[in-house]
């Protein structure tokens, strides 16, 4: 192999629109809103990688601008040192933000890109496979409790095992009646032998609720025998974080906002969180995901992926999911398009409500450009040589 032909000869973008899926925000995402951005890393070998990114397309489209000097000619085969090199001379361009999320989808795309020249799926290069299935959990927005009851219902129809519910009204109302309500309503939709998870959304704008609703509302959940307990603080509320982990019966999970793997010292040293939930797509990519969940694992918390917003993002997570000891559950928005609506061959569930992790080379998945094209006008630029 010549790695002078894996020389970076542009990066393309491509945001997602027209079915973007709703968040459970206070201020909606709407169906045109791009919050989403594919991104293509093309080389002189003809071989592309290709990224995911959680923000804007506008705003990827200013980051890669300001990041080109730092990536044109560069060799894409070496994913981990080009990301760094990315980090360390953006610090104060800020760091973080918008070019943390980018440089995220160039480093997912830089490792699918290594993958196909090495004819290696991303997890054997990550370290070695312990696993070549993982567990989907369908994650869907809490409801009023007779529709909770139905949508839980019609995942379990879906076939998937593995349920989370998540922002709506839960927590925002004052009404722990309520609360409880919409918890029992999933149970009974989704069933007693099957895993449910609640996410309160605490990353919301304004989050009302405290320490004492999340202590009490834990205490409700374990009766419910609901698996983990998500965002219940505001995101930055560390202290408050490791009082809950020590008092709730429940597991307390966290960490989707940060970005950087220095941002997870103290909340994993500090033992705030039973599992961490970095999300590929923002927090630095693969190679930074990769460190974080090493670093939880040393201290006994759980890392479990946060990338399911693009069908990219959720193959990034099962090839990191492959390669950790203890990560056999991953994300898995229920009904996107940007999920199920963009590969030639999309994620299928098997009987045991399972997905197979592919060990195709790279990230093991191929975007259809057709199906991209109908959410991007700009589609055509990620697939073009
Ligand atoms: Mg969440």
């Amino acid at each position: 192999m010549n790695t002078k032909d894996f020389a970076i000869r542009k990066i393309a973008f491509a945001p997602l629109m027209g079915e973007s899926p709703k968040g459970g925000w206070t201020n909606e995402i709407r169906p045109e809103d791009s919050v989403h951005t594919l991104i293509a890393v093309h080389t002189e070998s003809g071989i592309i990688g290709y990224g995911s990114v959680f923000t804007n397309g506008g705003l990827v489209e200013a980051a890669l601008k300001l990041l080109e000097p730092l990536y044109l000619g560069e060799n894409a085969l070496e994913p981990e040192r080009v990301t760094e090199k990315l980090h360390q001379n953006t610090f104060w361009m800020g760091r973080g933000g918008t070019l943390t999320h980018t440089i995220s989808g160039i480093d997912i795309a830089l490792w699918d890109l290594l993958g196909k020249a090495l004819d290696q799926p991303v997890a054997r290069l990550l370290g070695g496979v312990y696993r070549r299935r993982a567990m989907p959990y369908c994650s869907v927005l809490m409801e009023e409790p007779g529709l909770m009851r139905d949508v839980a219902a019609d995942a379990k129809g879906q076939g998937f095992h593995a349920l989370k519910i998540g922002w709506g009204p839960f927590g925002r109302r004052d009404d722990s009646k309520l609360d409880e309500a919409i918890v029992k309503a999933a149970r009974a939709g989704f069933g007693d032998d099957t895993k449910l998870f609640v996410d309160a959304g605490g990353s919301d704008a304004f989050w009302p609720q405290g320490l004492r609703w999340a202590i009490r509302t834990a205490q409700m959940l374990a009766d419910y025998n609901v698996g983990w307990f998500e965002e219940p603080l505001r995101p930055d509320a560390l202290e408050d974080f490791i009082e809950l982990r020590r008092q709730s019966p429940v597991p307390i999970a966290g960490g989707e906002v940060l970005t950087r793997r220095q941002a997870f010292t103290t909340w994993l040293t500090r033992g705030a969180f039973d599992i961490v939930q970095p999300d590929a797509t923002k927090v630095g990519g693969i190679s930074e995901q990769r460190r974080i969940a090493w670093m939880a694992e040393e201290f006994g918390i759980r890392y479990i992926g946060h990338g399911w917003n693009t069908a990219i993002g959720v193959a990034a997570d099962l090839q990191i999911s492959a390669a950790m000891p203890h990560t056999d559950i991953v994300e898995f928005i229920g009904g996107s398009a940007y999920v199920d609506g963009l590969l030639t061959t999309p994620f299928k569930l098997d009987a045991d409500g399972y997905l197979e992790i592919p060990m195709a080379p790279g990230i093991g998945v191929t975007l259809d450009p057709e199906k991209v094209a109908r959410y991007s006008p700009s589609a055509a630029s990620l697939f073009a040589a």
